[in-house]
């Protein structure tokens, strides 16, 4: 099945949905970053929580970043989202692996670690980012982003978010965010109906690899409750907004001596853009003309 996102309403609007299955994009970054087992679905799962926060934003250039800074041996990780349905992030250490935790998961909460902060900016397109940070609760990022959403943006949410990951790669990813709104937050038998619902699910890798749609997990959630599928799905792809022309800007913060440095030394020079892992190779000649705009601003 595609990548792809759904939204649902429930309750008469009081309760919004959205569904996200990101099997390929998690994928993509796995293969992109060279990523261990237990780094891809750390990484798989912020992606998908960025996705699932990014849809609910409103001009078509908002965007989510969720950054996380644990004190696991994964060093931390980040996440780019757009409401585009659009996503990039990378992990520090890619090539962490740790073995199962006592339940015979994937120890995400190990690697991530399980003291430090969560971070998560919400750029809306115009004036200035709303920014919040919230401390980690078990780093294994689903517990981590629902404080989040309770905490900083007084939504309570119930967020189920699942990475099945083999020697193949990546053959199931997604997950479900569930919101209270304002209008019906001050019953609070909807928010833990919700809840236990969320949390007798049998988790969201296992419905996707039973053959289950995102609809047929709403009506499964919400299905007495009013709801409302809107008709639009929304494809989802790894995407990153790098280029040959940022990469050479970046180089301009190197100082003149070092440019000459790199042409002498290296013939030129190569820089890897840290969200998706493409590498630029500047020649010695795209080098000198880099030097001479430097020369040219710094008389001005
Ligand atoms: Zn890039």
């Amino acid at each position: 099945m595609a990548d792809q996102l759904v939204r649902a309403t429930a309750a008469e609007g009081g309760i919004r949905a959205v569904g996200a299955i990101t099997t390929r994009l998690s994928d993509e970054a796995r293969q992109r970053h060279k990523l261990s087992y237990v780094a891809t679905a750390a990484l798989g799962r912020t992606m998908t929580a960025g996705l699932l926060l990014a849809s609910s934003m409103k001009r078509p250039e908002s965007r989510v970043n969720i950054r996380i800074r644990g004190n696991g041996p994964l060093g931390g990780l980040l996440v780019d989202a757009g409401l585009d349905g659009t996503v990039r992030g990378y992990v520090h250490r890619p090539d962490v692996e740790l073995p199962p935790n006592d339940k015979g998961k994937l120890d995400v909460g190990g690697a991530v670690g399980h003291e430090g902060f969560v971070y998560v900016v919400r750029d809306v397109g115009f004036g200035y980012p709303y920014s919040s940070t919230v401390e980690l609760v078990t780093g294994e990022i689903g517990d981590d982003i629902t404080h989040y959403l309770a905490s900083s943006e007084q939504t309570p949410s119930a967020l189920v978010l699942g990475v099945f990951v083999d020697a193949t790669g990546v053959t199931a990813a997604g997950g479900l965010l569930i919101q209270v709104l304002p209008k019906a937050a001050t019953d609070e038998g909807l928010v833990e109906l919700l809840e236990s619902r969320i949390s007798a699910l049998a988790g969201f890798t296992p419905m996707l690899q039973a053959g289950k749609t995102l609809n047929d997990m709403f009506e499964q959630l919400l299905g007495d409750l009013g709801l409302e599928i809107l008709p639009e799905v929304q494809l989802l792809r790894f995407h990153c907004r790098c280029s040959h022309d940022r990469a050479l800007g970046a180089l301009k913060l190197f100082s003149i001596p070092e440019l000459e440095s790199m042409i002498v030394q290296d013939d030129g020079a190569e820089a890897v853009c840290d969200f998706c892992g493409n590498v630029y190779r500047a020649s010695s000649d795209q080098l000198e003309q880099l030097i001479g705009e430097l020369r040219a601003e710094s008389s001005l």
